[in-house]
Order: structure tokens, then sequence, then C-alpha cells
């Protein structure tokens, strides 16, 4: 049994997708198609210029509002950012930080990631922070060593905050082999990872925090996958990208979570 802290979460990364119009008929059918709110918690992380939108659509349910990146400041001269007071003013609940994307693409580093996380738990909402390995790393043995280290650079900035800030914050581990490839971890390898995640946050920030946080598994997570992933005893959840654009799947991997 997972302690109940662990409920387990869906949340699903639209990435650059949806205009507003797209953004309202997506959710209407995802609502239309989500039952039993109570067995594990929804959220969607829509594209900022949609996130107002999707708040105004969400009111009134349970499904969280989450977004996809944001910067470490509150304000100032940062032209082109979005701080998290501005994303707690928008209605979110959630913030995802440190994605594959964010990192290969934009060359986000873990120092970068640690501050986001802390300046998301600092205010008031919710990091999902994300490690994975990519396919050479994995292939070269290393995939341990990797996302251990990524680990522990979330770690450090969950050590600068208060315990009961960071209770709150959330892992997703991504290899990002699986990222949008259609490749999937085996449950077993997925299970390996998130054990390996849960031990090194209890070596560092102790038990009872390990004990309780949700670790997250990424990766080309379908409707038809989800269920496996999901029963493991680490694997608390899912972040779901492409299937997440499609309300039926989603809905699908948000039933096999329960
Ligand atoms: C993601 O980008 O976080 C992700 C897991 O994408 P996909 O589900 O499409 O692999």
């Amino acid at each position: 049994m997972k302690p109940a802290a662990r409920r387990p979460l869906v949340a699903g990364n639209w990435k650059l997708h949806k205009t507003l119009g797209d953004t309202r008929a997506l959710l209407e059918d995802l609502l239309g198609r989500l039952h039993d709110s109570e067995a594990a918690e929804v959220v969607v992380a829509p594209v900022f210029t949609a996130l107002s939108t999707a708040r105004e659509k969400l009111a009134g349910t349970s499904v969280g509002l989450s977004a996809q990146d944001c910067y470490e400041q509150p304000q100032g001269a940062f032209t082109g950012e979005v701080s998290v007071p501005l994303l707690a003013d928008v209605g979110c609940s959630y913030v995802i930080v440190g994605h594959s994307e964010r990192r290969e693409l934009f060359g986000e580093s873990d120092e970068q990631v640690k501050r986001k996380v802390v300046a998301v738990l600092k205010g008031g909402l919710t990091p999902i922070a994300c490690v994975g390995e990519t396919l050479a790393i994995r292939e070269a043995g290393n995939t341990e060593k990797h996302v251990l280290a990524q680990v522990d650079a979330i770690l450090e900035g969950l050590s600068s905050v208060d315990e009961r800030l960071r209770a709150k914050a959330v892992i997703a581990y991504e290899p990002v082999w699986a990222i949008g490839t259609g490749r999937t971890a085996t449950p077993a390898d997925a299970q390996a990872v998130h054990a390996a995640i849960r031990r090194r946050v209890s070596e560092r920030l102790g038990a009872a925090l390990a004990d309780g946080m949700r670790i997250l598994y990424g990766g080309s997570v379908k409707a038809d996958n989800a269920k496996a992933l999901l029963a493991e005893p680490d694997v608390d959840g899912a972040l779901v990208g492409g299937a997440s654009l499609d309300a039926a799947a989603f809905a699908a991997i948000v039933a096999a979570a329960r």
C-alpha cells in the first residue's frame, strides 16, 4: 500500500499546442469524461497564453492548473519571462520545472532548476521537477548516476526551504529517450529508478519526506501502458505529454491511476 499522502497525480503537459478555442474544447471534452474525482488528482499544463482561459473552464472542478515553466525571480527587468506570483495570480497551483526540453533546447542547468524549484515553493505553488537520462547515458550504464545528480540539485533547493514547503514537492522521472518517441521504460526499469530517487531523498532529507513524496513517471505514457507503470510501488502518477492532447486518451490514463 502506498501512503495516503501519495495520492496519484496525473498531469498533462500540453507543451506548445492549443489555441484558446482548442483549450476550451479540449477541457470541455475532458471534464465530460472524468469521474470519481477523489481517486486521482488531475492537473493540466496549457501554454502561458491559455492559462486564464483554462482557469475559467476549470472553475468549480477538481482539475488543477499548472504552468510549464517559470522564471526564478518574482518581478523586475526580465523581458519575456513569467514569474511564480503571476502564475499564482492566474490560478496555477503547479509549475513543471526542468523539463528535458527546457534542459536540452534552452540550456537549463541543474543550478537553474534548483533555483526555480525554490522560487515555486516560496511562491506557494508546487513544483513538478523533472529529471531523466538520454539514451546514450542509459546505454553507457550511467542512468542512476546521472538522474541522482539532477535529483541532488533539486534536494539542495528543498533543503533551503522549510519542511512544510518542501513536503509538497513532486519529482517526475522522465527518461529523455521515452519522451514523444513511443518508447516507454518497462515498469521494472521505471520502478528501479523511482526507488533509487526515493532512497536518495531519504538519505539526504529524511525518510518522512521520502515516504510522502510523489514521484511521477513520464515518457510515452498511454492508456494501454499506464496501469502497469502506475502499479509499481514507487510510481505515484504520470506526467503525460502527447496523450494529454486527446481527452479520451488522457481520461483513460486517469482511470488507470485509480
Ligand atoms: C513529456 O513531455 O513530459 C512527456 C512525457 O511527453 P510524452 O508523453 O509525449 O512522451
